[in-house]
């Protein structure tokens, strides 16, 4: 029994821990209830998984390549190889949930397909996966964020979703949530409500989990395949909810060896009051349908969070992820934006490639942490900075 309970896994009621659970409106029962009843049973569905497979490997690109960055790795002194989410279709880790989502959303005949977006890669990923199975699609998104992440606003028109924006708050990622939510209770019978990390009510924390999980499973061989071990002693990724966080801790939850660390934004410091960093603000609460590790103020009012990346600009975190540094089981880091805007030029001329503002905030915790020389560090490249450039020039012209 203890055994059992050791491992890290979600039990029935959808918790991890004390995080988790269905925190549901009463119109949303049906919806996640259907859900939970269809995505079990999917992965015992062979037409399923290989259907699910093919598009990894034919659409997506699969399997992502497990890159060992020399001139990094000589840097740091240690050996650090890179995790390509980067080089998946529409530039980072958020399709391979959508696929997955989107042949959910195709089982339970679903005609319409909504979705909240950050920094618009899970809209750019939805509104794609809408576009290949000929699927209505609408995506909120903070007006702030669509502002700043206008190249992928564009993305989302060409591929002929609707981009809504969000005007209350923050106007950013959390804001855009509430309208997904909002819209879903306005609309539960014909709607697929695709949510882009793993947050939200059960199942969708676990599924989502489940979708990604697939990059630490690549990463096993791969790493077999280029060190003779299947297990890193150290795993890194950035979290906003954390979804490229648990794809790439995925399948080594339960091997305590190796060590999995969780880097948050800082924004402008962690005590500045302009920040995103969950795990050092954040306290027990019900966000979005789960109970998990939230920013918010003795009344339990939701406190703005900042990032100058909007994929990271969210106040919560998973319930996995909070029961991961409850538990001690993962390490938590928060780089600030200048941090992270430094840690992505320099890893862009070090090995030429420019990574996503998110990614940059799990590049810059390699100056906080020191590994062995012996080290294997996996870091996961969530996603391609393309969308960030603007920000990227702003900093080099005003830096240079
Ligand atoms: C969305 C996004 C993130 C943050 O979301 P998680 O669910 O925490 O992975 C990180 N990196 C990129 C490139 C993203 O698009």
């Amino acid at each position: 029994m203890n055994k059992l309970r050791d491992k890290i896994s979600v039990d029935e009621q959808g918790y991890y821990g004390e995080f988790g659970g269905a925190y549901i409106p009463e119109m949303l029962y049906g919806n996640v209830e259907e859900i939970r009843k269809v995505y079990v049973s999917f992965w015992q569905d062979k037409a399923f998984k290989q259907e699910f497979d093919d598009l990894l490997k034919d659409f997506v690109g699969r399997p992502s390549p497990l890159y060992h960055a020399k001139r990094l790795s000589e840097k740091f002194k240690t050996n650090i190889y890179l995790k390509r989410e980067d080089l998946n279709h529409t530039g980072s880790h958020k399709i391979n949930n959508t696929i997955g989502q989107i042949l959910l959303a195709k089982k339970l005949n679903k005609k319409r397909i909504i979705a909240e977006t950050g920094a618009g890669q899970h809209g750019v990923a939805t509104a794609t996966v809408c576009a290949l199975m000929g699927l209505e699609c609408i995506v909120y998104m903070g007006s702030v964020d669509i502002e700043r992440q206008a190249p992928n606003v564009s993305r989302m028109k060409m591929l002929g979703a609707e981009v809504r924006p969000a005007l209350s708050g923050s106007k950013t990622l959390k804001d855009a949530t509430n309208e997904a939510i909002r819209d879903w209770i306005n609309n539960p019978l014909d709607t697929h409500y695709i949510i882009g990390s793993v947050v939200g009510p059960h199942p969708y924390p676990d599924m989502v989990a489940k979708f990604q999980s697939v990059i630490s499973e690549e990463m096993k061989w791969q790493l077999k395949e280029k060190t003779g071990n299947e297990n890193p002693d150290a795993i890194i990724a950035c979290i906003g909810g954390g979804s490229n966080a648990a794809g790439a801790f995925y399948h080594y939850l339960n091997e305590k060896d190796v060590r999995l660390i969780a880097v948050e934004a800082a924004g402008h410091g962690i005590d500045s009051g302009e920040s995103a960093a969950t795990s050092v603000l954040g306290t027990k609460g019900v966000i979005h349908g789960s109970r998990t590790l939230l920013m918010q103020t003795e009344e339990g009012q939701i406190i703005e969070p900042y990032s100058i990346s909007a994929g990271l600009d969210y106040p919560g975190i998973g319930p996995l992820h909070a029961h991961l540094i409850e538990t001690k089981r993962a390490e938590t880091y928060a780089a600030t934006d200048k941090e992270a805007l430094q840690a992505a030029l320099e890893i862009t001329r070090l090995e030429g490639i420019i990574p996503a503002l998110e990614t940059a905030h799990a590049f810059a915790v390699l100056h906080k942490i020191s590994f062995n020389k012996a080290d294997v560090v996996v870091l996961n490249v969530s996603g391609r900075g393309d969308k960030d450039l603007a920000n990227y020039i702003k900093f080099i012209e005003t830096n240079e």
